[in-house]
Parts: structure tokens; C-alpha cells; sequence
């Protein structure tokens, strides 16, 4: 297994995790063999969000006696009512199920109390006023019942708004290629509508990339939900012409900036296997850029997806790297400061004025990026 750190938490992740909102109704040798898959593999990171006593309790008795072998994202704001769940943001009923899920799982803390679930920029900003649900989730970290905070939400330019206020540690957030495809204010339910359903090419949702830069500079650790963009992926979209194995949606995930831990939803025990089979597979079996290029998601935006598939370069320019650099600089809404990112630029080997435009490098990209153009204009942006 390998691990990354959650951010400014600190605490040490493990790249694949796991979402238990498919394991609500299992029963409880299911839930058991599924957690015990993830922990043998040294998997550590949970996310359990469900109010229904059924999962809490079954999940809690998993864990009896291996509580501290992982790392626990509990929600505020997720309840369960008239036999279903349901969002509140009511603060008796809110603390009500953090108080239900630390009893159910046997345990005084979470690791990180997400506020669950905010999708609408007023809402988002009721939620930060005194006695409402960031109040509650600060008190909870101070008297020690949550390591660190987070939130869920589905729109990035709400995500964003957030992370900017420098209050969340951990964003759970969508991370696949296809939700990268689509315009950040389109609805969540439009996406999984084929009528609604328009892919407007990679990266082609500059407030998606903003969002992924913002968390990488405020030190928010972004987990990806939704990794297999809800078994589309897998099972094949003959539309997109898209078919992705769980090792290489795991690794797209995992390229994006900012990114510590994908969270797949895994039913059985041949699902979790299916996920963790990321630690054991090969950079070859991980590596998605000719899928993705011969997908429809893909519309010749000419834009780079930093993966340096065309490297090696002859005079050692790293081109991902450069290509990323000069796409913040000249997208002010990244938020990077223009020295820091000068800085590192100026620490790279070669500079995008050491091309030759001799093409090799455009030859091998999978993308069809124009990368000597890419270099002309980076050595204008940055004058060398
Ligand atoms: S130019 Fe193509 S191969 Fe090179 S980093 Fe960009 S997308 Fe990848
Ligand atoms: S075209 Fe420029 S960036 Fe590409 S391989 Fe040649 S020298 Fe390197």
C-alpha cells in the first residue's frame, strides 16, 4: 500500500480507501470480510456518512478491537428519519447522529467530521454563522470527538468558496474524467441523465482545475468520491467509448492536484479486491491517457494533461511540468501566487526556450498537444 499525507492534517493515508455507502444493507459477515480485505491490504481510510443504525452498528462491531487501525470520515448533517436517509442542518437533530455514530462505532472520535453534503453557495454560507453546523463541528474537534474538519459537496465553485475561508482540512469531492468533462454548475442528478448528459472535454471546466489548485494551496486534502463515476466507468459507456479498469480510475484520481486518497464504494469482498487491486498493478496497467484519448471525452482542446508520456526530450525539458506552470500563470483564478510559481519554474532543468521543436515529443503524446506551440508560449509568458 502507499500512503499520502491528508493535507495540512498531517495524518498518513492510504491511497485506497474505502466508501461504505454501498454496504448499508449488507449483512454483517459482509461488512466484517470487506473491512478486514481493506486493513490486511493496509488500507486506513473509511468514510462512512449513512444514519442508518443497521451500517453504524455493523461497521462498529467490524471494528471492535481494530478501531485504531483506521481512519474514520464520519458526517455531520447526514441523519436517518421515517426509516430512510435524509440532510439536515438543524443543529440539535445534526449532533443528535454525531453523538448515534461515535456510540454505534464504539469509539470517542473521527478523524474527520465532514459537514455532509453542501451543494449551494447560501447554504454554505448559513452554515458558517454562530450555532450552526461549522460552530458544532469546531466544538466537537476542540473537546477532541473530530481530528480534523471536512466537507462533501459536488459543485466546485460551492467547494471552492470553501476551501477559500481556510476552514475545511479534507474536501470529499467527485474526482473521474468524466465529471472532469462537464461544466462545474451543472447539476449533479443532469450528469447521470443521458438526455442532460454533454461532455465538453477535458479539463474544459476551468472552475474544476481552480478548485483542484485552491485545495493544493491551502493545504486541503481532497478524497475522491464517485472515483468510478458510478460504475460508468467499469461497465463501459458505449456513448463516450469509454471503458476504464479500477486501477486506472484510481490512478486518474490520484494524478489530480491535491488528491490523497481515492474512496471507491465496494459491495463485496471481489469489489474491494477489485479496488485494491490498484497497489499490486504495474504503471502499465495503471496508465489511462490512451484510453481517455480515444474516448469521446477527449474534443482537441490542445490541452495538456501533464502526464509526460512524450518524454524523454532531447535538451531535458520536463514538458507536464512546464505546461502545467504556465497554465496557472495565465489563469489568474488559479490563486498561485505568480513568484511562487516563478520560483519553481526557475528550479526546472531546462526552460520552454531550450526547444528545438524538433516534434519528437509531439509524436508520442496520446493527446495530439501541440507542445512546441505550448513552449513558444510559455518562454513568452515567462521570457525564457
Ligand atoms: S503534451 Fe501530451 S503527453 Fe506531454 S504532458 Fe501534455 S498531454 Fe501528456
Ligand atoms: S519539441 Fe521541444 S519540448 Fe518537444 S521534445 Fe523537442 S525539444 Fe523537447
Amino acid at each position: 500500500m502507499q500512503y499520502r499525507k491528508l493535507g495540512r492534517t498531517g495524518m498518513d493515508v492510504s491511497v485506497v480507501g474505502l466508501g461504505l455507502e454501498h454496504l448499508e444493507k449488507a449483512d454483517q459477515a459482509t461488512v466484517h470480510d470487506v473491512l478486514s480485505r481493506l486493513i490486511d491490504a493496509g488500507g486506513n481510510y473509511i468514510d462512512l456518512f449513512m444514519g442508518s443504525p443497521d451500517i453504524r452498528d455493523r461497521v462498529g462491531a467490524a471494528l471492535r478491537g481494530r478501531r485504531e487501525r483506521l481512519l474514520i470520515q464520519g458526517h455531520i448533517g447526514a441523519v436517518w428519519q421515517d426509516n430512510q436517509y435524509g440532510r439536515s442542518r438543524e443543529p440539535a437533530l445534526c449532533r443528535t447522529f454525531v453523538d448515534d455514530l461515535l456510540r454505534r462505532l464504539a469509539t470517542d472520535y473521527v478523524d474527520v467530521l465532514m459537514i455532509h453534503f453542501v451543494d449551494d453557495a447560501d447554504e454554505w454560507d448559513r452554515l458558517l454563522a454562530p450555532g450552526e453546523i461549522m460552530d458544532i463541528a469546531r466544538q466537537y474537534r476542540d473537546a477532541g470527538h473530530a481530528r480534523a474538519i471536512g466537507l462533501s459537496s459536488h459543485v466546485p465553485s460551492v467547494a471552492r468558496r470553501a476551501v477559500e475561508t481556510g476552514l475545511i482540512d479534507v474536501l470529499m469531492f467527485p474526482v473521474n474524467p468524466i465529471f472532469d468533462s462537464i461544466r462545474g454548475d451543472r447539476n449533479i442528478e443532469a450528469l447521470f441523465n443521458p438526455e442532460t448528459f454533454e461532455a465538453h472535454g477535458l479539463g474544459a471546466d476551468r472552475e474544476r482545475a481552480a478548485l483542484y489548485d485552491a485545495c493544493e494551496r491551502h493545504g486541503t486534502a481532497i478524497v475522491s468520491m464517485k472515483t468510478y463515476a458510478a460504475g460508468w466507468l467499469l461497465g463501459g459507456n458505449s456513448d463516450l467509448h469509454l471503458k476504464m479498469t479500477p486501477a486506472q480510475c484510481i490512478q486518474y484520481a490520484l494524478d489530480r492536484p491535491g488528491v490523497a486518497a481515492a474512496l471507491p464504494g465496494c459491495r463485496t469482498v471481489e469489489e474491494m479486491d477489485a479496488a485494491l487491486s490498484y497497489v499490486t498493478s504495474t504503471p502499465e496497467e495503471r496508465d489511462y491517457a490512451q484510453v481517455l484519448a480515444d474516448s469521446l471525452l477527449w474534443n482537441q482542446t490542445n490541452r495538456c494533461m501533464y502526464c509526460n508520456h512524450c518524454l524523454p526530450c532531447p535538451v531535458g525539458i520536463d514538458i507536464g511540468e512546464i505546461t502545467r506552470l504556465m497554465d496557472r500563470m495565465e489563469a489568474p483564478e488559479s490563486g498561485f501566487d505568480p513568484a511562487v510559481l516563478r520560483t519553481s519554474y526557475a528550479a526546472l532543468p531546462a526552460s520552454a526556450g531550450d526547444c528545438i521543436a524538433c516534434g519528437v515529443c509531439e509524436s508520442r503524446c496520446p493527446f495530439g498537444v501541440g507542445v512546441s506551440r505550448n513552449m513558444e508560449r510559455a518562454a513568452a509568458v515567462v521570457g525564457r
